[in-house]
Order: structure tokens, then C-alpha cells, then sequence
């Protein structure tokens, strides 16, 4: 019987916390077979990566599928790479730019792409019930998130936290630009009707915490999702460059990639 040939991935950011845990998984995938990992660290590359695995600053044209958590200084290149060589793109990096957006929108007229701020299923799943809990509450209950992560993480709040509140204000008619704040201080600053804002704490080694929270007189509810480990982020983001070879040209999110 014929055993299917396994998908060539590179990986960029590999020295990275991430991208330490993504080689870790994708060498013992199945499906998929790490070729290179990509860092312009020149230190710190995972032990798993040591032998048949081509380490260098830059992807070639070998993998089929480059799964990016990095920088957004690396986005731009990764993506315009990817495009030159035809290579499904999975992006992981947070704190992207309106240009990198852009850029992505541009290329994925070439090649398939999927751009997420969170690659946990669970996170993706709150993300959805958050939004459904907004519209179902309505317009009474006051709607706030908080996101924990470890001393090192450099953007701030979190792109899944400024993801989460972008659904919601999809699902309840808020404006993204006029109704989410990332902070509140002042001598005069009390909660306008709709507002939603997005708070960071920044703690030790936390790998990931959200929690919307509604209340209005009288009660409060909390949806809470804990990140324990890296794994969820990194089965995720294999999953996807999996999925992404077998799909046309286009700009993809993890809900299509889980099918939710
Ligand atoms: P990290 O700082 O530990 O690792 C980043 C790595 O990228 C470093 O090793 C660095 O040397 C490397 N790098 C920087 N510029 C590069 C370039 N131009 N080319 C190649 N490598 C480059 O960070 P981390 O904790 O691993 O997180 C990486 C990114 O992933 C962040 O943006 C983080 O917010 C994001 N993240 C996303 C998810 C998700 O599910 N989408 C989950 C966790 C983290």
C-alpha cells in the first residue's frame, strides 16, 4: 500500500517560544514534515531541528506550507515570499499593521492564507459565544475584557482580545474605531452606553488568559478561557497549513479552518 507523502512546512520565528513548540509538533506529525526552520536569531534553535532540517534566516521555495510566528517586522517578507513561490501561508505573528493587512488582502488573490490571532479551538469557540452573549444581553449590560499574558509578550492588549471585541461589535452593530478603547484614565472618564475596553496585564510567565465580562445592575457573568500551554496555539497553526494546501487562493480564518 502506497503511505502518502507528508507536507513540507518551514517554519519562521523557530527560535521564538512558539516557534520552538511548532517544530516540536511538526516533527512528530504524520501529516506534515518540518524542512526548515527560520530565524534570524542566531541562537537558540530547537534540538528537534538539528538534523535533516535546513536553520537559516530565510524560507525557500521547498515547503509547500510556511506557518509564520515571528515579528510583524518579518510579516511583509514572509507574505511576498510566499507569493513568489507559491506557498499556502499560515501567519501567527500578532500586532500587525494596517499595510500587513493590506498585504495579505493582496496576496491572497495568489496563494491560500490564514491570518489568526488565535489558533486555540477553544478561544475561537468563546470568541463565537462571546458575540452570540452580546446580542443575546443586549443593550443593559455593560461589556468589559481583560487578557493576561507573560512579562515578554511585546504587543498590547493582545490581538485575540482586539479580535474578541471586534466580533462582538459585528454582532451588535458597535462601531470597532468609535466604541473599543485599550485603556481608561483620567479625572473624568465614566463608562459611555457601548463602549467595550480592552485591558493587558502583563505577569511572570502566564501563556494566555481572556475573559469577557457583562454586567449591569444586579449581576455579572464571565466567559473565561485559560491558556496552560503553547500546544493549543501550535496544533492549531499545524492543522491550518495542513488545511491551506488543499484550498484555493484566498484570505482564510481558523473558524473556516475548524469549520465552526
Ligand atoms: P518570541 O519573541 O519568543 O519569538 C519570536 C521569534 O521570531 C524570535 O526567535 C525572533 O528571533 C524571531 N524573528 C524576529 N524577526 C524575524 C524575522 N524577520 N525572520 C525570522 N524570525 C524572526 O515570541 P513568541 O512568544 O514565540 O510569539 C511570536 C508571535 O506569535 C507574537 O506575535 C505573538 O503575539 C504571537 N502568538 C500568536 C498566537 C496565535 O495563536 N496566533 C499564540 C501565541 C503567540
Amino acid at each position: 500500500m502506497l503511505t502518502e507523502a507528508k507536507i513540507p512546512v518551514a517554519i519562521v520565528g523557530a527560535a521564538g517560544r512558539m516557534g520552538r513548540m511548532l517544530c516540536e509538533l511538526a516533527v512528530a506529525s504524520d501529516e506534515l514534515e518540518l524542512v526548515e526552520a527560520v530565524d534570524t536569531a542566531g541562537h537558540g534553535m530547537p534540538a528537534a531541528a538539528e538534523s535533516d532540517v535546513l536553520i537559516g534566516p530565510a524560507p525557500s521555495d521547498r515547503p509547500r506550507a510556511v506557518i509564520e510566528f515571528a515579528l510583524p517586522a518579518a510579516t511583509a517578507t514572509t507574505i511576498a515570499h510566499c507569493r513568489r513561490h507559491h506557498q499556502a501561508l499560515v501567519i501567527g505573528t500578532t500586532g500587525l499593521t494596517d499595510a500587513d493587512h493590506a498585504a495579505i488582502d493582496q496576496a491572497a488573490a495568489d496563494i491560500p492564507i490564514c491570518q489568526a490571532t488565535n489558533f486555540s479551538l477553544v478561544v475561537n469557540v468563546l470568541t463565537q459565544l462571546a458575540a452570540r452573549a452580546a446580542q443575546l444581553l443586549g443593550d443593559a449590560y455593560d461589556i468589559e475584557i481583560h487578557e493576561a499574558h507573560h512579562r515578554h509578550k511585546k504587543d498590547a492588549p493582545s490581538g485575540t482580545a482586539l479580535s474578541i471585541a471586534q466580533a462582538i461589535c459585528a454582532a451588535t452593530g458597535r462601531d470597532n474605531a468609535r466604541d473599543v478603547l485599550t485603556s481608561r484614565a483620567g479625572d473624568d472618564v465614566p463608562r459611555r452606553p457601548g463602549q467595550i475596553t480592552v485591558q493587558a496585564l502583563r505577569l511572570g510567565d502566564v501563556v494566555g488568559e481572556h475573559t469577557v465580562h457583562y454586567a449591569t445592575a444586579g449581576e455579572r457573568m464571565e466567559l473565561k478561557h485559560i491558556g496552560t500551554s503553547r500546544e493549543s496555539y501550535a496544533t492549531g497553526a499545524l492543522r491550518a497549513a495542513a488545511w491551506l494546501t488543499e484550498q484555493s487562493p484566498g484570505r482564510y480564518t481558523m473558524s473556516d479552518v475548524l469549520g465552526l
